[in-house]
């Protein structure tokens, strides 16, 4: 809650006028608790996880024909009973295990010192914030996606998450109750080693959810506006470990390609990518002349 009760003292405090957003904000929240406040991420995942994979479900269902050509596994269907079955069990997970975490972790992130409080930071500090956030989370998650791995982590944990080779928006955050809590301490680091203001800590929950609905969307739409993230991985990259399976040992990263350049576990991927290419070429610069379809797909050749 703001120690103000009006704009004028909130503005004699900080020394200025108050920007239009932080007037919206001190409106908004000046008589809710930070409780209440912090509480906002229940809602915000529920969105998020009804609402994003939806847009994934109306491209395959309304639009499949002009959408085949950029469906990663394109032999795959699902139907709509298959996506409300996902849907069901993701919903489970987020009132028993998802919502609760949000509820009971409140002192953990007034402890580490999330604010609510004016000014709001700056766009340059959010985005800042933001990108450490990202690549602490995504360290993090490749050791722990990597340990879930082994023997154990996989049969006891990953399995459930692995039950998707050809994975879909709504499975990406399908997975067992001790994966989820598990994934959340990575996501926790960053904010704990950097705190931000409420609004950066809402818009790091609600942007790591809705990449990690792109990465599982099983489509690698050429207008993702992720594309030209440098050393993003996208749903191609993770679409292949998902496929590759409980074995996989390859693109473990959750969000960019460095890890698994770095420890040596992108090989088989860029193995996979550089012979389709080559296979293209040839394909293009004689196949198609003699009859020879273009019709390779990356689900054709998958190795590890
Ligand atoms: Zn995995
Ligand atoms: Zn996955």
């Amino acid at each position: 809650m703001l120690p103000y009760t009006s704009i004028q003292e909130a503005e004699a405090a900080i020394g200025r006028s108050l920007t239009t957003a932080e007037t919206l904000w001190f409106n908004y929240s000046f008589n809710k608790s930070d409780y209440f406040l912090y509480c906002h991420n229940i809602l915000f995942l529920f969105l998020i996880f009804s609402v994003f994979p939806l847009y994934y479900l109306i491209l395959e269902f309304l639009f499949r024909n002009s959408i085949q050509p950029y469906k990663i596994q394109p032999k795959v269907k699902f139907s709509l009973s298959d996506y409300f079955n996902c849907y069901k069990h993701v919903m489970r997970m987020f009132i028993l295990v998802v919502g609760p975490l949000q509820l009971v972790s409140y002192p953990s992130v007034k402890m580490i010192g999330i604010r609510t409080s004016l000014p709001l930071p700056s766009i340059w500090e959010i985005l800042a914030q933001l990108v450490v956030y990202f690549m602490i989370e995504d360290y993090g998650n490749y050791w722990i996606h990597r340990f879930l791995h082994c023997k154990w982590g996989y049969e006891k944990i990953h399995k459930v998450h692995h039950e998707y080779t050809a994975p879909i928006g709504f499975a990406a955050p399908y997975a067992h109750w001790a994966e989820v809590l598990i994934l959340g301490i990575p996501s926790f680091v960053g904010p704990a080693m950097v705190p931000g203001h409420m609004i950066t800590f809402w818009l790091w929950i609600g942007l790591r959810q809705i990449e990690a609905i792109e990465t599982h969307s099983g489509y690698d739409l050429p207008w993702t506006p992720t594309k030209y993230i440098p050393f993003y991985g996208g749903s191609d990259y993770h679409d292949y470990h998902h496929y590759v399976g409980g074995l996989s040992q390859s693109n473990f990263a959750s969000v960019f390609t460095y890890c698994d350049y770095i420890y040596g576990t992108g090989k088989g991927y860029r193995y996979q990518k550089r012979v389709l290419q080559q296979l293209r070429e040839g394909l293009e610069s004689g196949g198609d002349q003699n009859g020879v379809p273009l019709n390779i797909s990356s689900e054709n050749l998958k190795v590890d």
